[in-house]
């Protein structure tokens, strides 16, 4: 019997044991750095290519934390059709037994928690508890899909006509393509993987160019925890290269993507193309980005609205989907707020990843890096710089918590996602120009109120189009199992990760009546 699902608990990185495995988690990640080079896993092989990616680290650029070998399009062809090849046997392993293969690399990965957050530390700039977070994420990817996948394994009641038995039994949809970013490179890689596998599909796992490692550790567990070759391909390479390639093959069945708006569209419309031989229209999942918000109105308590904002906004330098990019505030308590908002950002120690007292690092890479400045630079000229904005490329790419206040609604720092530590504060009338605001963009994903008017507050629920939204809290850090995440518009297809109704994207549905 499998115990009910509850979430994994973060670290406590105050306690000196798991300080101390931390601290030998990141030695033993230095160890490997210019070292260790990691294969394409196709078919249970194990493949090396004459190109390689370096993985970097964002705080010291200098050191490469690993290489992971980069395939082309002859790869992914061999991984597709590995991947066809593991299928038919594995489409026929039990949902019990799938699962308990999830629950295997969940105890895999619990017991090497600190080496995958520390590989994330140097790989992704994560913070200790950011990074802790992640992981604690991708082991309760792992216990709550295989709960899930057990759950709607279980037979299917329909209604019964005179003479004939009926019968609804989910299948397999064939090979997927999981395609993950960056910003939560073990949880969401971890997370779209395992839903793929548990419920009978197999799939080619491209990561993201900029965090292969800790995605290549990923799958060195699978294998340990006893995965058939060939269920779960790792192929590591260009998205523009082998992306598109995969994506606009006959032979892919659906796609699971998370990332930005843009490559998200495009890879929607490459999919929908039906390609020469093609005999099924692809799935396609697609979670993107965010230019959230958070309302904070004239009845609201200001500090704990500071304090959710700054968090939102500023945790892992504001490089995650959900993070607050706009703060909404109500003329009455804007220069209030807008001063502890302020304080606070001023507040916040930037460092190295690596250093336990550091609560902000510096941005994934030199694109982030300059594409940020220059929102930086715009930001000077659509609003009034009241902290930060300073740069600092010597070491690694560190920008400072950055605040912009009396930001227009319609500007582009109000509109565009910029996906780094710039927030926005926006002046609003009265509360429903401030909803009208928050719903002025093209995205959905999350968005939060401060408020301690009931109204408002019931108001946001059946007004503030996001699909994720928060009231009187942050935005960012949803649970698995408690809180399905997803969102609206073109922040994604809505397919609610970590929540019942998503593993019944990666099968289909057949229904069979005997007549008896
Ligand atoms: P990108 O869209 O740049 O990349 C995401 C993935 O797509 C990477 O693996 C990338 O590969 C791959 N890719 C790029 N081009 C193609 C292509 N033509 N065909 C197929 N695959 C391709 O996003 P980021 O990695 O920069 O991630 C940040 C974005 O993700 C933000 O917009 C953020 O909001 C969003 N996000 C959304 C979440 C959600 O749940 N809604 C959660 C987390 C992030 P390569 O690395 O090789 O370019």
């Amino acid at each position: 019997m499998v115990p009910e699902f509850t979430n994994e608990p973060f670290a406590d990185y105050q306690a000196q044991p798991n300080r101390q495995a931390m601290e030998a988690a990141l030695r033993e990640v230095q160890g490997e750095f210019g070292r260790r080079q990691w294969p394409l896993t196709i078919g249970g092989k194990h493949v090396t290519t004459d190109r390689w990616i370096d993985s970097v680290n964002p705080c010291q650029k200098s050191q490469v934390v690993g290489q992971a070998a980069q395939a082309g399009t002859d790869e992914a062809q061999q991984a597709l059709d590995a991947a066809w090849a593991a299928f038919g046997e594995w489409s026929t392993w039990q949902p019990a037994e799938r699962a308990r293969l999830l629950f295997k690399a969940a105890a895999l990965l619990r017991r090497r928690k600190h080496l995958f957050s520390a590989t994330m530390v140097y790989e992704a700039g994560k913070t200790w508890p950011e990074a802790d977070g992640d992981t604690a994420e991708a082991i309760d990817f792992l216990e709550y899909y295989g709960r899930e996948a057990v759950r709607l394994a279980a037979p299917r009641v329909l209604p019964r006509l005179a003479g004939e038995d009926n019968e609804l039994v989910y299948k397999p949809l064939g090979v997927g393509v999981v395609i993950p970013p960056w910003n939560f490179p073990l949880a969401i890689t971890a997370g779209m993987t395992a839903a793929a596998i548990v419920m009978g599909n197999t799939a080619i796992l491209k990561p993201a160019s900029l965090t292969p490692i800790v995605a290549a550790r990923f799958v060195a567990l699978l294998e340990e925890a006893g995965l058939p070759p060939g269920v779960v391909n790792f192929l590591p390479g260009s998205g523009g290269e082998i992306g598109d390639y995969l994506v606009a093959h006959p032979k892919t069945r659906f796609i699971s993507f998370t990332g930005s708006r843009e490559v998200g569209t495009h890879i929607n419309s490459l999919a929908a193309q039906v390609q020469p031989g093609q005999r099924w229209l692809k799935r396609v999942v697609a979670e993107m980005g965010g230019k959230d918000a958070i309302i904070v109105d004239d009845t609201a308590d200001l500090d704990a609205a500071a304090e959710g904002i700054t968090t939102s906004a500023y945790g892992f330098q504001g490089q995650k989907c959900s993070a607050a990019s706009r703060a909404i505030v109500l003329e009455p308590v804007y220069q209030d707020m807008l001063g502890l908002v302020a304080s606070r950002a001023e507040a916040l120690r930037q460092g190295p990843a690596e250093d336990p007292s550091s609560q902000i690092a510096a941005v994934i890479d030199e694109n982030q890096f300059n594409k940020i400045m220059g929102y930086v630079e715009l930001g000077q000229r659509e609003g009034r710089l009241v902290v930060g904005g300073e740069p600092d490329g010597a070491q690694g790419w560190y920008i400072q918590p950055t605040v912009f206040a009396d930001v227009p609604e319609d500007g582009r720092l109000a509109q565009e996602e910029i996906f780094g530590p710039l927030l926005s504060v926006i002046r609003a009338r009265d509360y429903a120009h401030a909803l009208d605001i928050a719903n002025n963009t093209e995205y959905g994903l999350t968005g939060g109120v401060y408020s301690r008017d009931r109204r408002h507050l019931e108001q946001a629920r059946a007004a503030f189009q996001v699909g994720n939204l928060y009231l009187n809290r942050k935005i960012t850090g949803a649970m698995v199992g408690a809180q399905p995440f997803g969102g609206f518009n073109m922040s994604g297809t809505d397919s609610k990760a970590g929540g019942p109704d998503y593993l019944p994207l990666f099968v289909e549905a057949k229904v069979i009546v005997e007549r008896f």
